[in-house]
C-alpha cells in the first residue's frame, strides 16, 4: 500500500493502556500521532491486571516484541496442571466452603493460560516501545469539537490544536465521550453505578503464604452472599487481591472512590473465613465504585473516535477491559496503516465501529452479569455453587477464543468496499 503523500495529523488523547497500545500499533505501521495526556507523567495508581489469552494475542499482533516483553513481568499460576485454570470457585465462608462439603471446582478452559502483571510494569514495558517524543504531558482537554474537517481540541492550559483525527483514549469519564455522544445520544454519556465496590491491595508473597498457605498459589475466586474475593499471582509472585461487595444502592460520593474506615471496610466482610478478613486487613480502607457504560450508541462522530474505556467502561469482573483496549488498538492501528487520504478517516472508523463495538459492548453486558454471578445473585443461579461454577466455565470462551486475524481481514475488506 502507497504511504499517504500528506498524511492525516492524529492526535490520541490520554495514556492510559489503550493510548499506549494504539500508540505502539501506530509506530509499529509508521503512522505519526501525538498523544496529549493530562497527567505530568505516566500513571502509575492501580493494581492487578489480569490478561486472556485473546489479549495477549493481540499484543502480539499490535508489536511481537509486547509480548515478548510482557512475558517477562507476568506471572500465572504456580502449578503446572492449574496453568489452564482462570480460578479455583470456593465459598467465602469459614473454611472455604470444606465444612460445608464444598471442595472447590476449577473454572477455565485450555484456550485458556493465567496470566497477570502488575498495572504499572505492564505501563513501563509499553512505553519502551514508541518514541516518548510523541507524549506531551500535563495537556488536559477540556473540549473537543468538530470545524469542517479539522477537529480542535482545547486544553486546559489556554493552548488549542486542529489535527484531523482526534481518538479518545481518555477514559471513562473523558471529555471526546461527550464529544461523540451528547448530541445525539444525551442519556448514554455518563458511566453508570453498577451496584458495586471493590477494595484492592496487592500483598508481598510471604505474607499471602503465611495467611492462606497453598491456597495462595494459583488463581482463586471467594463467594459470598453479596460478596467475593478474587485473587490471582502477578509481577513478582505477589498477590493481588479484589475484595468486591454488592449493595445495590446508589453511589451518593462525588468521586469514584471513598475512603471509609477500617472498621466500615471489614464490616462489609462479615462472616467471611479470618484468612481473607487479615488479607484485607492490609488494604487501604477505599472503595473503588465500579461503574460502566451500559451502553454506547456508537463509537464515532465524524474525525473523533472511542477507543479503551471512554469507548466501553466495564465492570472488571470478566478481566477483559484492558484486554478490549489491546484488540482496539489493534483494528483502528490496522485500519489507520490503510488511510492514505483524511477522506479515508470516516470510512476507517465507521469500520472500526462496526467490528470492535459488538463485542465491547457484550463484554459490558456479561461483565455486569458476572458480577451478579460471584456474589451470588445472579437470577437463575443464584446460592447454587454448582450452577455458578457451571456458568462461569461456559461464559469466557467467546472472549477467550475469539478471531483477532479474521478481524484484521475483515476490516481491510470492509474499509476497501467502503472508499473504493
Ligand atoms: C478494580 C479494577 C480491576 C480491573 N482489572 C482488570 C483486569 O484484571 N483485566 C483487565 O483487562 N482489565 C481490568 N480492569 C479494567 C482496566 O483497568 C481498564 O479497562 C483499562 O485500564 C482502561 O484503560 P484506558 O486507557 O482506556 O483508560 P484509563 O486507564 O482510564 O486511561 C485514561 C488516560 O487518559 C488520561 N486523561 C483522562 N482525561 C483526559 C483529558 N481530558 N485530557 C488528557 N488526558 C486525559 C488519564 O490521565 C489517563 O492516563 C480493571 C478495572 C478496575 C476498576
Amino acid at each position: 500500500m502507497d504511504r499517504p503523500i500528506c498524511p492525516p495529523k492524529i492526535a490520541i488523547i490520554g495514556a492510559g493502556i489503550g493510548g499506549l497500545a494504539l500508540a505502539i500499533g501506530l509506530t509499529r505501521r509508521n503512522v505519526d500521532y501525538t498523544i496529549y495526556e493530562a497527567g505530568s507523567q505516566f500513571s502509575a495508581v492501580g493494581a492487578g491486571i489480569a490478561l486472556g489469552p485473546n489479549s495477549l494475542r493481540a499484543m502480539t499482533l499490535i508489536d511481537p516484541r509486547l509480548m515478548e516483553l510482557y512475558k517477562g513481568i507476568s506471572r500465572g499460576n504456580r502449578s503446572p496442571e492449574k496453568a489452564h485454570i482462570f480460578a479455583d470457585f470456593m465459598l467465602a465462608e469459614p473454611g472455604f466452603g470444606v465444612n460445608s462439603g464444598w471442595e472447590g471446582a476449577p473454572v477455565g478452559s485450555k484456550d485458556f493460560t493465567k496470566s497477570g502483571a502488575h498495572r504499572k510494569d505492564l505501563l513501563d514495558i509499553m512505553t519502551r516501545l514508541f518514541p516518548t517524543e510523541n507524549v506531551r504531558f500535563s495537556k488536559r482537554a477540556v473540549e473537543v469539537r468538530q470545524t469542517g474537517q479539522k477537529v480542535v481540541i482545547q486544553f486546559a492550559d489556554g493552548e488549542a490544536v486542529d489535527v484531523d483525527a482526534v481518538i479518545g483514549c481518555d477514559g471513562a469519564k473523558g471529555v471526546t465521550r461527550h464529544a461523540v455522544l451528547t448530541e445525539n445520544y444525551p442519556d448514554h454519556v455518563t458511566a453508570r453505578y453498577s451496584g458495586r465496590y471493590v477494595y484492592r491491595v496487592v500483598i508481598p508473597p510471604t505474607e499471602a503464604q503465611q495467611a492462606l498457605g497453598a491456597y495462595a498459589d494459583d488463581g482463586k475466586m471467594f463467594l459470598g452472599p453479596g460478596h467475593y474475593f478474587a485473587l490471582y499471582k502477578m509481577s513478582g509472585g505477589r498477590l493481588n487481591l479484589v475484595a468486591g461487595r454488592q449493595k445495590n444502592d446508589e453511589w451518593t460520593h462525588d468521586q469514584w472512590t471513598q475512603d471509609v474506615t477500617r472498621e466500615e471496610m471489614l464490616a462489609d466482610f462479615k462472616g467471611c473465613d479470618p484468612r481473607l478478613i487479615e488479607l484485607l486487613g492490609s488494604a487501604n480502607p477505599t472503595r473503588w465504585g465500579l461503574f460502566h457504560h451500559p451502553s454506547t450508541p456508537t463509537y464515532l462522530k465524524g474525525h473523533v473516535v472511542l477507543l479503551g474505556d471512554a469507548a466501553h467502561a466495564s465492570t472488571p469482573h470478566q478481566g477483559s477491559g484492558a484486554g478490549q483496549c489491546l484488540e482496539d488498538a489493534l483494528v483502528l492501528s490496522h485500519l489507520l496503516a490503510m488511510v492514505t487520504d483524511t477522506s479515508h478517516l470516516e470510512a476507517a472508523f465507521d469500520v472500526y465501529d462496526a467490528i470492535c463495538r459488538p463485542r465491547g459492548q457484550k463484554i459490558v453486558r456479561t461483565s455486569n452479569e458476572a458480577g451478579h454471578l460471584y456474589t451470588l445473585t445472579h437470577p437463575e443461579c443464584g446460592e447454587d455453587i454448582t450452577k455458578v461454577v457451571a456458568n462461569a466455565n461456559q461464559r469466557f470462551k467467546w472472549i477467550w477464543t475469539h478471531d483477532l486475524e479474521a478481524d484484521l481481514k475483515l476490516a481491510e475488506q470492509q474499509f476497501a468496499a467502503l472508499h473504493g
